[in-house]
């Protein structure tokens, strides 16, 4: 065998899991046939988290005469801070690319698919392992209609140069709500075209529909019931058809974030004996294993919860079982804590009320709150904020927080702690406050 490890994919898991496996003494290869650090630093967190930077130091900036200061914008060069962006990520890829060599992992070049269960194809160079980890990760899905390519994905978005005017996105989940969000706030005009009437569907309603009166109150044409049937490029832009005939016409940019596929058409998968989903992911056990003795999957090729912490825990822990000698090592999906990028952001971990009650009907009982963030006390423009705790029979255990408002994304990582180690609500109401935070309010509720 040439390694003990070949790891397919060198983004968030694959990475994780090759450096971790090196770690414990193990001959690695990983292959990328793009750049290190694969969605997340190329395509995904990175440059969106610098974009949602920008567009909250925009509304700083609006902010800022109500604080006293006399301050004249002149204008937002777009290009200079993709630039910016684009070298920091540059200098990502560069960590990433010194960390496998500090830590002797072989990285190879190159588009792999299977041979058999142990040979991996690289454009014509065969490897061998005892261990193969597939984490190729997804790509933006399209819709099969007319015109469909002349709208963009979250990927095109990233490669804008020139900031687009007038956007229709169609979707209604994180990247739908991230995107226009940011888009907004740098001053484009943003339409979102969603399918159903709400956006967020996996959040707790109280979040959607207070970010949902934020949008609208800020200016976001939110259009619920929205299904697109076609695109047309003409010399006005692009016109997009509707289901009910409607016809909107005149946008620059549309952009399509209705999820993602999984990265395993081209992979061979057959010729190892792999098994996939209808959708093409990859079904792993608790433990990352496929049906295959040897073969494994981490990451968003697994459609379980596409995140980046997600995809280096699983990787990191599958490396830990197989090349560290931790047997039981695993990946705890229950209890994942998640915060959408929007303006003002919003976060979650645990069950929804919904879900909570769907669950466990009575034995529930809920806490919230809703109040204008202290920053806004003398403020033209306003932003909401909200909590709610979920909780759940006599002892009242923290099943669920929920959070919106400035700081939230900020605010959420601690609470997690508490709620993965069972906290209630009155270890929550034991805990000194803060103040003056937003925060605050989680340990005062009544
Ligand atoms: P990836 O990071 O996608 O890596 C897969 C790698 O495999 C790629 O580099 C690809 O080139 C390579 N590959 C594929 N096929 C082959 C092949 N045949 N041969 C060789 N190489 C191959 N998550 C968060 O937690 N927080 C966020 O804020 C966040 N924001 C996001 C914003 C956007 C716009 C997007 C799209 C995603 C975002 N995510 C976020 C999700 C996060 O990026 C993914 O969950 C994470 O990157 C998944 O890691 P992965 O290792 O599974 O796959
Ligand atoms: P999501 O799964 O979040 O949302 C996809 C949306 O597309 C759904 O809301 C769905 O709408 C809509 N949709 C699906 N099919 C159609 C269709 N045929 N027509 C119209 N709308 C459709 O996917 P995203 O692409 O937004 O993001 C992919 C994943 O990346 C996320 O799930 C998340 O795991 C990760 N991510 C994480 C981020 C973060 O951590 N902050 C940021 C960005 C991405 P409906 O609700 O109506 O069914």
């Amino acid at each position: 065998m040439d390694y003990d490890l070949i790891v397919i994919g060198g983004g968030s898991g694959g990475f994780a899991a090759a450096v971790c496996a090196a770690s414990h003494g193990a001959r690695c290869a990983l292959i990328e046939k793009n750049k290190l650090g694969g969605t997340c630093v190329n395509r995904g967190c990175v440059p969106k988290k610098v974009m949602w930077n920008g567009a909250a130091l925009a509304n700083s900036l609006r902010d800022a005469s109500s604080y006293g200061f006399d301050i004249t914008v002149s204008g937002f060069d777009w290009s200079s801070l993709v630039t910016a962006r684009n070298a920091y990520q540059s200098r990502l890829n560069k960590v990433y690319r010194k960390r496998l060599e500090d830590m002797a992992v072989d990285e190879i070049t190159g588009r792999a698919r299977f041979i058999d269960r142990r040979t991996i194809d690289v454009d014509g160079r065969r490897l061998k392992a005892p261990h193969i980890i597939v984490a190729t990760g997804g790509s933006p899905n399209i819709l099969d209609i007319p015109g469909a390519e002349s709208g963009i994905t979250s990927d095109g978005f990233f490669e804008l140069r020139k900031q687009p005017q007038r956007v229709a996105i169609v979707g209604a989940g994180y990247i739908a709500v991230e995107l226009a969000s940011t888009l907004h706030a740098l001053g484009s005009s943003v339409s979102i075209m969603m399918r159903h009437e709400q956006f967020l569907g996996r959040f707790d309603a109280m979040l959607r529909e207070m970010l949902m009166e934020q949008m609208l109150d800020d200016g976001i044409n939110l259009m619920a019931g929205t299904e697109v049937v076609a695109l047309e490029r003409n010399g006005h832009g692009i016109t997009v058809r509707c289901t009910d005939g409607q016809e909107l016409a005149g946008f620059d940019t549309v952009i399509w974030a209705i999820g993602r596929s999984p990265n395993t058409a081209s992979l061979d998968l057959g010729a190892a004996g792999v098994g996939v989903d209808r959708q093409g992911f990859i079904l792993t056990d608790d433990y990352q294993n496929s049906n295959v003795d040897g073969i494994y999957a981490v990451g968003d090729v697994t459609g379980r919860a596409a995140l980046t912490p997600i995809a280096i825990a699983a990787g990191r822990r599958l490396a830990d079982r197989v090349f560290g000698n931790m047997p039981d090592s695993r990946l705890d999906y229950e209890v994942i804590p998640t915060v959408i990028f929007s303006h003002p952001p919003l976060g979650a971990v645990g069950l929804t009320e919904q879900q909570a009650r769907e669950l466990h009907g009575d034995a529930v009982k809920v806490y919230q709150s809703s109040f204008t963030p202290m920053y806004h006390a003398i403020t033209r423009s306003k932003t909401v904020a909200a909590m709610k705790l979920v909780t759940l029979g006599r002892d009242e255990k923290v099943i669920g927080c929920h959070v919106i408002g400035h700081g939230a994304d900020e605010m959420l990582q601690g609470f997690a702690v508490a709620i993965k180690m069972g906290a209630t609500k009155a270890d929550f109401d034991q805990t000194v406050a803060i103040h003056p935070t937003s925060a605050e309010e989680l340990v005062t509720l009544r």
